[in-house]
């Protein structure tokens, strides 16, 4: 398991960089599976992490993983929930591209794990479809909408060194106990 860097953090630079193409012949090397298990140990010890991007473990390649509960929460919109994230489920997302995005926006509640305890309100495509490759270096096309949707966006932001808090309005402090949005 490895840190989340925050944003403010000493050697969280990383997070505003444009990260790395991770090279297909090197997508089933040691290091990169190591990244990636890395990545999904970190954010299956999370509570309410949804996604997570390799820049915020201090990685800077475009990879980022979906964890399981993105899809329950996508399902009944009920907000976080607290069981753990069984381990070995999550989607991998290698060199994400957005291949197209509906021209119509909606208003997200946002969060991040590199920003902790601060939401606020993030214009997000109601729809994308995003190509990538998975960790067998299989090119795969995912389309989705809603928190999913909004998901990719947040994590490609990531990989091209923005932060929701760059754009976000309404921004407010909610400590744990309060949130009930997902972190991603
Ligand atoms: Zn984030």
């Amino acid at each position: 398991m490895k840190k989340i860097l925050q944003k403010d953090d000493k050697n969280g630079s990383v997070l505003r960089e444009h990260a790395k193409e991770v090279p297909l012949e090197d997508i089933q090397g040691t290091r990169v599976k190591n990244i990636i298990s890395d990545m999904k140990k970190t954010l299956a010890a999370e509570g309410y992490g949804v996604g997570l991007a390799a820049p915020q473990i201090g990685e800077s390649l475009r990879i980022f993983i979906v964890g399981p509960r993105a899809f329950t929460a996508t399902e009944n919109k009920a907000g976080k929930l607290r069981e753990p994230i069984p381990e070995g489920s999550e989607q991998i997302y290698i060199n994400p591209k957005i291949t197209k995005s509906s021209k119509r926006q909606i208003d997200m509640h946002e969060g991040c794990l590199s920003v902790r305890d601060w939401y606020g309100m993030v214009k997000r495509s109601d729809k994308v479809n995003v190509e990538a490759y998975d960790e067998n270096g299989e090119k795969f096309q995912r389309g989705a909408s809603g928190l999913l949707a909004q998901i990719f966006q947040h994590e490609i932001d990531h990989l091209n060194g923005s932060l929701f808090v760059d754009t976000a309005t309404d921004l407010k402090e909610m400590p744990p106990e309060d949130e009930n949005d997902n972190e991603k």
